[in-house]
């Protein structure tokens, strides 16, 4: 199993790993040797879609050489070019689209007789509950509270390749997620293409939700990925507030400030209000760390609109940004708009990024001297390395840190004494609550 893109789709691998494992396959992430190598594709964007052709070249080129056996593609890019991938990558075997990952014991089973396989589901379906094979950590895991987004943003592709915005039901999330705690995970990370619509559809609420995740013994930390800004309640940032297991982190992925460049983009909410909901944010949650995710060269994106967006970061210093150039996605109503060259869109990207780099810099700096309780997830028998709330995994970095006493719980405090390598370095010692609860 390969498993690119993002989280979302790293869940859909693990549940695609656990209905195989169950049906008696043996799974691995090595693909020499391999009957069958299944990739799970991201179609999201152009560098996604290059990514997942490279990888299903070099496949092919083992399956020549005798090394894997059969090739099969699921997942976005398969969902978004369903005939094209068979066309043009001959040497694949079966596709299976994002509807119908729970079919994938049967394609297998059908690709193994020799079978050429096309299985595409309803992507608008309710989404089934089923087992994952953990693959993260053994610390923290991804819970993907719904799928799909209804939101149509005009750049976005989501919506056609992941279906309609489906909550899955509370208590089947509630069950996973004890099942998850009783497997040792203290991080639950909450996703979705955006939390803040859970439960529309029933009457329930994210913040419900996420009270009873609280209740659950050995989660420590519940950390948020995804918010549209203008859902975002009073009763959501009251629970950020006061409940000390949800981290003070939130991303909130606003892609541009400009008012034009919103309304043309059909996000909801105004520049203003984007302005006001971060200043409320900080001014009710002390030491909040936010995380967002721009878009530079969108359609209508002129130099004063860019000039406006860097203004703005300097004033809000987000701790935490992707940026990312625009890129036109066939089918979308954005593609057919006006818009910067790509050689712009790529250097404002890179002026956006430069910009944010220094920020993310003096926050670092500004944490010098403080303390902070870390999630120790490495030690090499010198050095333990681990993330604090303001980490989230594989995107923030990590703090490294040096202890005395050895650490023997998940968790440690550490003081943080310097920056190295842009990364925060420091003292640690054992967690007291911690230690009481060992
Ligand atoms: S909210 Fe996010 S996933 Fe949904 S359409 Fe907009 S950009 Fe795409």
């Amino acid at each position: 199993m390969i498993s690119l893109g993002c989280a979302k789709n790293l869940v859909n691998a693990e549940q695609m790993m656990y209905l195989l494992e169950q049906a008696g396959y043996e799974v691995s992430g090595e693909t020499e040797g391999a009957d069958a190598v299944i990739v799970n594709t991201c179609g999201f964007i152009d560098a996604a879609k290059s990514e997942a052709i490279d990888v299903i070249l070099e496949l092919a080129e083992a399956k020549a050489a005798g090394t894997v056996g059969r090739i099969v593609v699921t997942g976005c890019l398969t969902q978004r070019y369903q005939d094209e991938v068979l066309k043009e990558l001959p040497e694949v075997d079966a596709v299976c689209g994002t509807g119908s990952y729970d079919q994938i014991v049967s394609v297998c089973d059908r690709v193994l007789n020799g079978q050429t396989v096309k299985e595409f589901g309803d992507i608008d379906a309710p989404e089934k509950e089923c087992g994952r094979v953990l693959t993260t950590s053994p610390l923290w895991e991804y819970i993907k509270i719904a799928e799909g987004c209804s939101n149509r943003c005009a750049f976005c592709v989501i919506p056609y390749i992941r279906g309609r915005y489906r909550s899955r039901p509370m208590d089947e999330l509630v069950r996973e997620a004890e099942g998850l705690a009783a497997q040792g995970i203290r991080e639950l990370i909450v996703i979705a293409q955006d939390i803040t619509r859970y439960g529309k559809e029933r009457g329930e609420t994210l913040a419900e939700l996420l009270r009873r995740f609280c209740r659950i013994d050995g989660i420590r930390w519940i950390r948020l990925h995804y918010l549209y800004p203008d859902d975002i309640t009073e009763e959501l940032i009251d629970l950020v507030a006061t409940e000390p297991k949800i981290c003070k982190y939130l991303d909130i992925p606003i892609q541009h400030i400009n008012d034009g460049i919103l309304k043309t983009m059909c996000r909801r909410g105004t520049g203003q209000e984007i302005r006001d909901l971060f200043a409320r944010l900080r001014s009710r949650i002390p030491g909040l760390v936010l995380r967002t995710s721009l878009i530079a060269g969108l359609p209508g994106e002129g130099e004063e609109e860019h000039e406006e967006l860097c203004e703005f970061l300097r004033e809000a210093r987000i701790e935490r940004a992707g940026v990312f150039p625009y890129s036109p996605e066939e089918g979308t109503p954005a593609e057919k708009m006006d818009r910067p060259d790509e050689e712009t869109a790529r250097r404002r990207a890179e002026s956006i990024a430069a910009l944010q780099d220094r920020i993310m810099d003096d926050y670092n700096q500004s944490r010098v001297g403080t303390e902070v309780t870390v999630l120790v997830e490495e030690f090499d028998g010198q050095v333990y390395s681990g993330r604090s709330y303001a980490e989230s995994p594989d995107i923030d970095g990590r703090i490294r840190f040096t202890s005395e006493e050895t650490i023997t719980g998940d968790f440690a405090r550490v003081t943080i004494t310097g920056v190295v390598d842009g990364e925060p370095f420091g003292i640690g010692m054992p967690d007291e609550e911690e230690r009481k609860t060992l």
